[in-house]
């Protein structure tokens, strides 16, 4: 490489979003990632706020799900069924990695499989060792995930992460099902893919052992009659930052950036991150092909960090708080099952369109609304399943 170019380390969709980008714009990019397009441990779910966004990945010839019924179920066995408007696509990672990895080579940029074992150099002067070669580039884009051992910033604490255990299980479905779960600020996912489903568990790193999340999950599958024989197990750490934390993230520094997990831009709430990671990559591109790196962190301060700072502070009383004499977890699946208001709400919670920003005011507007009509069906709105 000459002294004028772009490294990315890591391929997954913010790398390759940042590599593809830059290279559109005709900068020199080389791109490394150990495993390329791979099977990482995800629901794989992309909203329809990421697809309008990026409409390559929607209109893109390649497998995947479209989903648009989703079922909730709340820690006290009640259930709630809506369709978004728009459907969410649901892909195989090695399928969204293996589009977003093309996509970056087509645009012109230098791919090259290989593990980074070590950044050294200097602004201007980077040198990434791996195995077979040192690869110089002037400027670094740190793209490596949650589990890199690259300290360009502080590592996140515990309490910043959720954990994950899943598995991947032949079979397809025509809706996504999530379950929340007493005691445990996280949930139960079930994605249908084209050819099997992405079941998985997710809860804060500090507060229930990996161990323990496996053994819920498998309870439940094994109470919807799922047979592990042919599966999968996956499991991996996923950003989930406190406000504090985000409001503290270092997201750049002299010839270099962070972007997607590797800068820990993921919905503490939700978990999703693949939205986040392709913005976050976008707007760094952004940046560096206007000639201005620092925009980028102006650009994630003002676009991302207010949805992601109002997640983070709701996070809590979502999961642990309590509303009109019952859990919020089970009064928002009574709730979206007895009224078709908040029906409507939820389907734009889902698909993106209504973000954290301004949700309090609605969701309190809404639900008031839907009172009498919840009230009339208080009764019926029994729990029907423990789960
Ligand atoms: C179980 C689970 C379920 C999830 N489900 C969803 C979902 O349904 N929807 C959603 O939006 N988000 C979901 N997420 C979050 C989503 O997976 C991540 O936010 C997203 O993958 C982040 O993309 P990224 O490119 O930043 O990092 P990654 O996808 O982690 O990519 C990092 C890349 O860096 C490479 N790499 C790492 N170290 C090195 C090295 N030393 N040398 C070379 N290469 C290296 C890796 O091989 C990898 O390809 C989920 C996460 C988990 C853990």
């Amino acid at each position: 490489m000459t002294s004028e170019s772009i490294a990315v380390v890591g391929g997954g969709p913010a790398g390759a979003m940042a590599a593809a980008q830059l290279a559109l714009a005709g900068r020199r990019v080389v791109l490394i990632d150990e495993k390329l397009a791979w099977e990482k441990p995800c629901g794989g779910g992309l909203t329809p706020k990421a697809l309008q966004q990026y409409s390559f990945l929607a209109e893109a010839e390649v497998e995947r799900n479209w989903v648009r019924g989703c079922e909730l179920v709340s820690p006290g066995g009640r259930r709630a069924w809506f369709e978004l408007e728009q459907p969410i696509a649901i892909f195989s990672r090695r399928v969204l990695n293996g589009l977003m990895l093309d996509r970056a080579q087509e645009a012109g940029a230098e791919i090259v499989r290989e593990r980074v074992l070590a950044i050294g150099g200097e602004p201007g002067d980077w040198r990434m060792r791996t195995r077979q070669a040192e690869i110089g580039a002037t400027y670094l884009v740190l793209a490596a995930g949650t589990r890199n051992p690259f300290r360009f910033s502080a590592p996140l604490a515990p309490a910043d992460l959720m954990a994950t255990a899943g598995y991947y299980i032949p079979g397809s479905g025509d809706s996504i099902h999530i379950s929340f779960l007493r005691g445990v600020e996280g949930y139960i996912w079930l994605f249908p893919r084209r050819d099997h489903f992405s079941a998985g568990i997710c809860g804060k790193l500090n507060a229930t052992p990996t161990h323990q999340l496996r053994r819920m999950l498998e309870e439940f599958l094994a109470r919807r009659h799922f047979n592990l024989q042919q599966a999968t197990f996956y499991s991996h750490v996923l950003p989930a930052p406190r406000a504090a934390t985000l409001r503290q993230l270092t997201l750049q520094g002299d010839g270099w950036a962070l972007v997607g997990d590797a800068a820990g831009l993921v919905d503490p709430i939700t978990g999703e991150g693949l939205y986040y990671a392709l913005r976050s990559a976008d707007l760094l591109a952004q940046a560096l092909i206007a000639g201005d790196a620092s925009r980028y962190s102006h650009s994630v301060r003002r676009e991302i960090m207010p949805e992601l700072e109002t997640a983070a502070r709701y996070a809590d009383r979502f999961y642990r708080g309590n509303f009109l004499g019952g859990a919020v977890l089970d009064r928002m699946v009574q709730f979206t099952a007895a009224s078709r208001r908040v029906r409507y709400l939820m389907r734009d919670v889902f698909s993106g369109a209504q973000g954290y920003v301004g949700l309090r005011r609605k969701a309190y507007r809404t639900f008031v609304s839907a009172l009498p009509e919840v009230l009339l069906r208080w009764e019926n709105s029994k729990p029907v399943l423990a789960e």
